[in-house]
């Protein structure tokens, strides 16, 4: 009898954000459609999760519990109690993990720490794993003689009003079916390209299964079988795109192993001289970052596709990431929440360690000296423009030569592309030469105390 217990208040401060909603909701309805297929149903409740699953049992004569751990500290809080009541009300308890490849707790390096570097803790777990192979699903579940009482979904109110999803709508299809149908388009199209491709933002050269990952729709151990079977077909020309994309599905395992090892991250930095950083408030600036106004284009280009799609490709999370952090002196804090709000796959632990990566104040992080200029990165990541085309449609006329600084751009070029900077678009909000200097300078600060 399969049970969601929409529990918010033990989400520890960390409430599935609006576009998680979205997915959730949906991904729910998928869910429950898959389960009636099987000849059961699922039993919808919201409320505090140990009161709820012992009136759930009560209720239908449940003598057992069965879940996959989640791995988030609160999760881990929520867990514990769940099991020591269910016990103590005499269930038995049983749980699994089905949401990583590894246990968080259990890969420890030969002094018995944790990894803090990622190469490391890939050869000591990764390079070698071998997961087996996931359980077929099944073709009936048994139906219980009494159903307990169930919500509907619609009553949890996961979905935005006014509706402002339609792009999410376009872009996903959440659920079992869309997360399957996800993996196999990328192995067939873009894994034997993914070295190569990974990187581009105007190329469909990830696999996009974040989402699906994020809320179980399809495991990290499917994934990896998959492509090692695919690895292993003759002829299969693509080996090292596709040992380079095990890697990249193995910093999710390092993810929650930093997470679990250093709860304090979700909001904190794991590097200490980090904490007395002298951040700006600037609520202007924030405000234009978040609406994708900030006159870089490749900026401007990756937080409209976030606001629309709920995504946003690696390459340019890294970019906008570093352009708040160190162009404006913003918190990664206060961008991390507005990804957490914002994202599909918002992600306790890969979106800590994505943001403390890029604020230079986590484990095995980008230096904070090392600044990404974002006229060069848009050259060099989308040299034709195209992903910039697509996301700010006023700068669509502009020659790839331009696109990437339009302020620089002659007049009579500005004028033919119809665009008048300031006007049909923003001027870039700063100076990225006197800003790197300034996030110099603030880093130097901490480094001296
Ligand atoms: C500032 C910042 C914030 C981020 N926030 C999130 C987040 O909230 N949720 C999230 O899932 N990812 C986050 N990432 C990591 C990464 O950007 C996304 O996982 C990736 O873009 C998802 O697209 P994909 O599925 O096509 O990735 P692929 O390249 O196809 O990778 C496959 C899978 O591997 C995992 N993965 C890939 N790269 C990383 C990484 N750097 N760290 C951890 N796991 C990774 C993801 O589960 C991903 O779905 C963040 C990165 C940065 C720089």
């Amino acid at each position: 009898m399969p049970v969601y217990v929409c529990a918010p208040a033990a989400e520890g401060g960390w409430v599935t954000g609006a576009a998680g909603r979205w997915w959730l909701h949906h991904s729910l309805t998928a869910l429950a459609k898959d389960l009636e297929r099987l000849g059961s149903r699922l039993i919808v409740r919201r409320g505090e999760p140990i009161a709820e699953l012992l009136a759930v049992a009560r209720s239908s004569g449940a003598v057992a519990a069965f879940w996959n751990r989640c791995y988030e500290p609160s999760a881990v809080r929520c867990d514990a109690a769940v099991e020591d009541a269910l016990l103590r009300g005499g269930l038995r308890v049983q749980n699994f993990n089905g949401n990583l490849l590894t246990d968080p707790a259990e890969v420890l390096t030969q002094q018995g720490g944790p990894y803090r570097v990622y190469t490391p803790f890939w050869r000591a777990c990764g390079q070698t794993l071998d997961p087996g192979s996931p359980l077929p699903v099944p073709r009936t579940l048994p139906a219980p003689s009494r159903w307990p009482a169930s919500q509907s979904l619609d009553s949890l109110r996961l979905l935005p009003e006014p509706d402002w999803t339609s792009g999410m709508r376009a872009a996903w299809v959440p659920g079992r079916e869309g997360a399957s149908q996800q993996l196999e388009d990328f192995l067939e199209s873009a894994l034997a390209r993914y070295d190569e491709d990974h990187n581009r933002p105007d190329r469909r050269g990830s696999s996009r299964l974040s989402a699906h990952l994020h809320f179980g729709e399809i495991s990290p151990r499917e994934v990896w079988v998959a492509v090692r079977e695919r690895m292993g077909r003759r002829g299969f020309a693509g080996a090292k795109s596709a040992e380079a994309y095990l890697k990249e599905i193995f910093w999710r395992e390092f993810a929650y192993h930093l997470l679990h090892h250093f709860p304090h991250t979700a909001t904190a930095p794991l590097r200490n001289e980090f904490r007395s950083f002298p951040w700006r408030s600037d609520t202007r600036s924030l405000k234009a970052w978040q609406r994708g106004e900030t006159g870089f284009p490749i900026v401007d280009a990756g937080m409209r596709e976030l606001w629309t799609t709920g995504w946003m490709h690696n390459r340019v999370r890294m970019v906008v990431a570093s352009f708040l952090v160190k162009d404006l002196l913003i918190s990664w804090q206060d961008g991390a929440r507005w990804f957490w709000d914002t994202l599909v796959d918002a992600d306790l632990a890969n979106n800590t360690l994505g943001w403390q990566w890029t604020g230079g104040c986590g484990a095995d992080a980008a230096p904070y000296f090392r600044v990404f200029n974002p006229v060069s990165q848009g050259e060099r990541f989308d040299p034709d423009g195209e992903y910039v085309r697509r996301w700010v449609p006023e700068l669509g006329k502009l020659p790839a030569e331009w696109i990437h600084k339009p302020w620089e751009a002659p007049v009579a070029v500005l004028r033919k592309a119809d665009v008048r900077i300031g006007q049909t678009y923003p001027g870039p909000i700063v100076d990225h030469g006197q800003a790197r200097a300034r996030a110099l300078a603030a880093y130097a600060s901490i480094r001296r105390r």
